[in-house]
């Protein structure tokens, strides 16, 4: 297939890409280099098997109009849509940025594909969106682990700029239907995404870096002095909040599972986890172990738009997919992770 990927250049594209040049397809990355890493590209370019079939567009999803030809140039079929700003707290302080990016940026991605219908090669048929376990929001305790029937009524505006989009997609999905072009989308609502390509070649790099992971991987390393645990007084055993770590490899496979077998006219969700919740403490425990570091941890405020406890039921993709994580394992996701920044202290420089 011919897959554009926006967001190629960041943390879980760029592992889509990698996965979708393995397998032979032809990628084509739409980054616009403000939280990506061009350098990222240039690794799979150069280490790829088949790199020359990855081509990259210094784009910002909002130019609908490039984005159109782009299309038509490289009569692309398949749409990847990973370009987003994803950090919940900054979503708090500044939600326009998000909806601006996240929900008018898919939208005009979005409209750049409707265009692309009329387009000789027969345009965009399969769209694959990342949208986000943010969208459930607060579940009820009986609602955890998490099914995609349970309400989405995200807490924060991350998860809201998120919700509008398979909203959107729902609409543009029914309406293409009812034209008659050809058009189906996934909504793939990830959990927390961990770890790093097992190679080494690409990783996560994130400045500033907020995820629990990478920053007690820091702490471990001496890269910072220490590090907080936001909020010991959640109603979990352990006080702190529970999450679903899911590897990013495992994210770039259940990518490539649901475009393979997209129905015309549907528009479906699924949830990618591992099925089961380490709390932060947890978390910190099992990078301890894995660098046989000891971690400087105080305990902070609780942060702004943290549900206590997220984690997913992935029997949906497994019974209609026949997908499911292979990366079960705590500490091994965490290895790969601690291998890419040992490896990359400085991640892909700056
Ligand atoms: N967390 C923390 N200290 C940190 C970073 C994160 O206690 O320095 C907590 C955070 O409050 C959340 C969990 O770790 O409960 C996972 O946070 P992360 O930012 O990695 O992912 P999110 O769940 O926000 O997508």
């Amino acid at each position: 297939m011919k897959v554009l990927v926006t967001g190629g250049a960041g943390y879980i594209g760029s592992h889509a890409a990698q996965r979708l040049l393995a397998d032979g397809h032809s990628v084509v990355v739409v980054d616009n280099l403000s939280r990506g890493h061009a350098r990222a590209v240039q690794r799979l370019r150069e280490h790829a098997r088949n790199g020359d079939r990855l081509g990259f567009e210094h784009l910002d999803i909002r130019a609908t109009d490039p984005i159109e030809t782009l299309i038509r140039e490289h009569r692309i079929d398949t749409v990847m849509h990973f370009a987003a700003l994803t950090y919940v707290g900054e979503s708090v302080e500044k939600p326009l940025d998000y909806y601006e990016n996240n929900t008018a940026g898919s939208l005009s991605l979005l409209r750049a594909c409707e265009r692309s219908w009329s387009h000789a090669h027969g345009g965009v048929r399969r769209f694959v969106f990342s949208s986000t376990a943010a969208t459930y929001g607060e579940p009820p305790a009986d609602r955890v682990p998490i099914r995609e029937d349970c309400p989405q009524n995200p807490i924060n505006p991350y998860g809201a700029s998120k919700l509008m989009v398979e909203r959107m997609l729902r609409d543009s999905v029914a309406a293409a239907a009812r034209s008659g072009s050809d058009f189906a989308a996934a909504c793939l609502r990830y959990f927390n995404v961990a770890g790093a390509d097992h190679t080494g070649l690409i990783g996560e790099d994130h400045d500033p870096e907020t995820h629990l992971i990478p920053i007690a991987i820091q702490a471990a390393m001496g890269k910072r002095p220490g590090m907080t645990i936001f909020g010991e007084d959640y109603p979990t055993t352990d006080g702190t909040c529970v999450r679903d770590y899911v590897h990013v490899e495992d994210l770039a496979d259940a990518h490539v599972t649901v475009m393979q077998k997209m129905t015309t006219g549907t528009c479906v969700a699924y949830n990618l986890g591992i099925g089961r919740g380490y709390s932060v403490k947890e978390v910190i425990a099992a990078v301890e172990r894995v660098t046989a570091k000891p971690i400087p941890v105080r305990i902070g405020e609780r942060r702004a738009g943290d549900p206590p406890v997220l984690f997913a039921d992935p029997a949906k993709i497994r019974a209609e997919l026949g997908w499911s994580a292979s990366w079960t394992d705590l500490e091994r996701i965490i290895s790969t992770a601690w291998e890419w920044m040992r490896r990359n202290p400085e991640g892909y420089g700056r």
